[in-house]
């Protein structure tokens, strides 16, 4: 993969980086700005080399046309206040504004588009019509860096067509990503501890599928582990159940015993009679949950055992919180595997949107953990070992 240095002398040539900016909003509020302090290395590093800068990126899911709820202005405000210098907006992508600033910008300038998911060509399936807003992209810049490394599995218009278009560098985001996440899939140093949970089973069953082979154990938490119990034929009350799934769990036990994988379940549950934060919270063996309860967290023996499990690995992968860590009572299991992780003797990485949310929440620093990653569904897809397409079109020979 080419890399910046790749790219020769950039001062006074026009980059459009690629960028994830994807930050939660509450209102024009960014309640967390993980993503646009994971960017600024990149737009910061091409702009010391005198480039002029043009930041394409996206902000939610708006329906291909503009629309005000999703617009990336107060993501500028942040970039400039984080890069210290002003940091130009255009109000569309590639329209009037977008050419007049790219026309106008000085060495050393930065700039954000509009949000590129604004226009319909963005995610298109008709790749005529995704290559034709590509070129309308391309044609504001003389070279592309990609370093959203959230948006890399996405076969989409300013991460894998307009990479065909120009000459093309990774970013140092997306490197360190997949240097990472290479640690991961090619002899990890053991033992490789895995922790998985967040909400669905279903998001998570190609990395389940593809890790049961690679780690020493396994740990379920989270929502998703009431179809494991399930599966088991414990009683879940009213907890997040994917029936469907129920065959496919029973598979992934028969495997994890005949491979000798260490898959660990939690022993207690936390329970409460309903999704609340005021809900009076009770602790209960796993196999005999309450049927009129739902399982909000594991348990404090629970927890405890699998911080154990951790903090004797020399690699773990975590992803998908234990429990619903957004509410204070049902956070205990969520902190407990974290911290263990920060304790480990090896390489920690952290995959997930709301399980990096989840650790900064908690009051753990971004440095207490070997990576966080900012991408969660890429993550997943390069450790189920399948191809991204933003990191295959690098591969190829760029114009
Ligand atoms: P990530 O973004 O890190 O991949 P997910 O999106 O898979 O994580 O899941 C995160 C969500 O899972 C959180 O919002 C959390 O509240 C929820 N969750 C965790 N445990 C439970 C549970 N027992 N019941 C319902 N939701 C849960
Ligand atoms: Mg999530």
């Amino acid at each position: 993969m080419k890399t910046i240095e790749d790219l020769g002398d950039l001062r006074g040539r026009r980059v459009l980086v690629r960028s994830d900016l994807n930050v939660p909003l509450d209102g024009q509020t960014i309640t967390d700005d993980g993503r646009v302090r994971a960017s600024l290395p990149t737009i910061k590093r091409l702009s010391d080399a005198g480039a002029r800068v043009l930041v394409v990126a996206h902000l939610g899911r708006p329906k291909g046309t503009p629309d005000p709820a999703y617009t990336l202005k107060p993501v500028a405000e942040r970039l400039a206040e984080l890069l210290g210098s002003p940091v130009l907006f255009a109000n569309d992508t590639v329209g009037a504004e977008a050419q007049r600033i790219a026309s106008a910008m000085q060495d050393g300038q930065v700039a954000i588009l509009e949000n590129v998911r604004f226009n319909a060509g963005e995610t298109s399936k008709d790749d005529d019509e995704r290559g034709a807003f590509a070129d309308q992209l391309a044609a504001l810049a003389d070279a592309f860096v990609s370093d959203g490394f959230g948006v890399v599995h996405r076969k989409q218009a300013s991460v894998y067509d307009v990479a065909a278009r120009l000459p093309a560098a990774v970013g140092s985001l997306v490197q360190a990503e997949v240097e990472v996440l290479e640690r991961l899939t090619s002899s990890p140093e053991r033992p490789y501890v895995v922790v998985l949970g967040g909400s669905k089973v279903s998001d998570k069953l190609g990395v389940i599928d593809s890790l049961i082979e690679k780690a020493d154990s396994l740990l379920i938490g989270g929502g998703m582990v009431f179809t494991f119990l399930a599966a088991q034929g414990h009683e879940v009350g009213s907890s997040l159940l994917e029936d469907d799934q129920l065959d496919v769990v029973k598979g992934y036990i028969e495997q994890a015993a005949a491979k000798d994988v260490d898959l660990v379940l939690p022993t207690d549950i936390v329970v409460a009679p309903e999704f609340a934060a005021d809900a009076p919270p009770t602790t209960v063996a796993a196999d005999s949950m309450p049927s009129d309860q739902m399982g909000l967290d594991i348990g404090p023996d629970s927890a405890a055992a699998f911080a154990d499990v951790v903090r004797s690995a020399h690699t773990v992968f975590w992803n998908g919180p234990m429990g619903v860590f957004e509410m204070d009572a049902f956070a205990v299991g969520t902190k407990a595997v974290a911290q263990a992780l920060t304790e480990i003797d090896g390489l920690s990485v952290v995959g997930g949107g709301d399980s990096a949310a989840a650790v900064r929440q908690l009051g753990f620093a971004d440095d207490d953990f070997g990576h966080i990653s900012t991408g969660g569904g890429a993550s997943l897809e390069y450790l189920e070992g399948k191809t991204l397409p933003g990191l295959a079109v690098l591969e190829g020979d760029s114009p």
